[in-house]
């Protein structure tokens, strides 16, 4: 097994990746910004190095300074976590150059799924069913209006580069199309430094249906069931759950299938997550494949039994699965929420500052992966994630009782926290009741303000 892995990020995932690799009998060594020298991770990890000032370009996201740190401290495997460089081919370029392994995806499998226009059309050629839309990315807005015509409206603009819910706007009419178009292209050259887009159909109310994999070196590849994303603000998920109470065994084994087909038609290796839009109609759709751990992978976790970074590390060192898609097995249900120092009520701006109060809740099925403690402080530079709060239930009335007393005993004080409208969700009669959509939110948040 590898000797000593550097954790490439920081926050929650920085520490959910140590405590897999002490288990493992695994080495660590955290880096960290100027910014972050009080983070839990620095101090969880057996060894940690500063790379840089707080700007993630000069830290977080800086190949060079990273790779030194794991020559120096001799790491022989780099994980990087989920966001910042995790997507990234000059980061695999580097291990590659450096003889450190990167735990993810082939060079080869980022290519084609980091580009969500070429994953496209990568499973059109796999006979995947997509969503209709463009056969190719341009950034053309009058060749784009053209392909806008044969699709039909409203219709889902989206960088090709795009991630994290950015570079994406629902077109209605012609009439709008070229302003919108500009819009989501100018959004994608400053967040993606990209200007290529592809047109999809707008799919009215879907839920956001993803498989997670496991794919090895050798050929085997399995699937760990489906998680339900549907909850999301601004096309980002803020509550997960699995399974999804209304996929039966049927849908699940067919879209299971589809998504192990997706895997293998690009002959991809490592833990990876496939996702689908699913209509009122239980059609299905391929939106992307993403080739990195999830935020949301440990409801996934609690449903299987299986630590999924575990897997991931094997996969990278070149292990074989020992477990088969017989050996799966869905108990009971699980539930996460995002915990974000942000403002519901000022249009969910991000709160930074200092925890004044940390107090976490217990007892059976729950779990915190978090990074925050009393006294500590948010800095402004990162993601306004402070950690999520899991639960598993022995079926989906249990899990959403279980959320809402963990919910009540998690006290967070000093900074605004979503804690409150997560609450809220979790009181809902639709949600309560499972009439889900990717609308849900701006609906009860609708509903709220009139
Ligand atoms: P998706 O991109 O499909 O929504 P995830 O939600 O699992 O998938 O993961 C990406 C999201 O995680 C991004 O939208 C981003 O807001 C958030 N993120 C990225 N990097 C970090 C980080 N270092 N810490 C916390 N959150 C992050
Ligand atoms: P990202 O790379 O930012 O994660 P995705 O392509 O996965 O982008 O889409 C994120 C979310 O945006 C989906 O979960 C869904 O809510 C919404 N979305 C994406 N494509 C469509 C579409 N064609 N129709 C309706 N909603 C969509
Ligand atoms: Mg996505």
């Amino acid at each position: 097994m590898f000797k000593k892995v550097l954790i490439a990020n920081r926050g929650e995932i920085a520490v959910r990746i140590i405590r897999t690799c002490k288990e493992m009998g695994i080495k660590t060594v955290a880096i960290y910004s100027e910014a972050d020298q009080d983070s839990i991770h620095v101090h969880m990890a057996d060894e940690a190095i500063c790379i840089g000032p707080a700007h993630p370009k000069k830290s977080y996201l800086n190949i060079d300074n990273i790779i030194s740190a794991a020559l120096v401290s001799g790491a022989d495997a780099l994980h990087p976590g989920y966001g910042f460089l995790s997507e990234n081919k000059d980061l695999i370029n580097a291990c590659i150059k450096n003889n450190i392994t990167f735990i993810g995806p082939n060079k080869e499998h980022l290519e084609i799924m980091g580009d969500k226009a070429q994953a496209r059309k990568t499973m059109i050629e796999a006979g995947i069913p997509v969503v209709p839309g463009s056969k190719e990315a341009t950034n053309d807005a009058d060749k784009a209006l053209q392909m806008a015509k044969e699709i039909g409206y409203p219709i889902m603009l989206k960088a090709s580069n795009g991630g994290g819910g950015r570079g994406m706007r629902i077109v209605h009419n012609e009439e709008e199309f070229v302003a919108k178009f500009n819009m989501a292209k100018a959004e994608s050259i400053v967040a993606f430094n990209d200007d290529m887009m592809y047109l999809e159909k707008f799919i009215e109310n879907p839920r956001h249906i993803e498989f997670q994999i496991l794919a090895d070196s050798y050929g085997n590849v399995i699937h760990l069931g489906e998680r339900d994303c549907s909850l999301q603000r601004r096309n980002q998920k803020i509550l997960e759950e699995a399974p999804c109470s209304i996929i039966d065994k049927e849908l699940r084994r067919e879209m299971g299938e589809v998504a192990l087909r997706a895997a293998k038609a690009v002959n991809y290796v490592s833990a990876g997550t496939v996702e689908f839009l699913l209509d009122k109609d239980n059609n299905f759709y391929f939106i992307e494949m993403n080739t990195r751990m999830q935020v949301e992978h440990p409801i996934t976790e609690l449903i299987t039994g299986i630590d999924l970074i575990k897997e991931q590390i094997k996969i990278a060192y070149g292990k074989r699965l020992n477990i088969t898609q017989d050996d799966i097995r869905i108990n009971g249900h699980s539930i996460e929420c995002r915990i974000n120092a942000e403002d519901p009520e000022n249009n969910f701006m991000p709160c930074p500052g200092k925890i004044e109060r940390y107090f976490a809740p217990g007892g059976f099925g729950i779990r915190v992966d978090s990074h925050i403690y009393d006294d500590y402080i948010i800095p402004p530079n990162y993601d306004s994630m402070i950690g999520k709060l899991i639960v598993w239930g022995a079926n989906r009335n249990e899990a959403i009782n279980r959320m809402k007393r963990a919910l009540d005993e998690l006290v967070i004080l000093g900074v605004k926290t979503n804690i409150e409208f997560h609450k809220e969700i979790l009181n809902n009669k639709e949600f309560i009741e499972n009439r889900l959509a990717t609308s849900f939110i701006e609906k009860v948040l609708f509903r709220k303000n009139k």
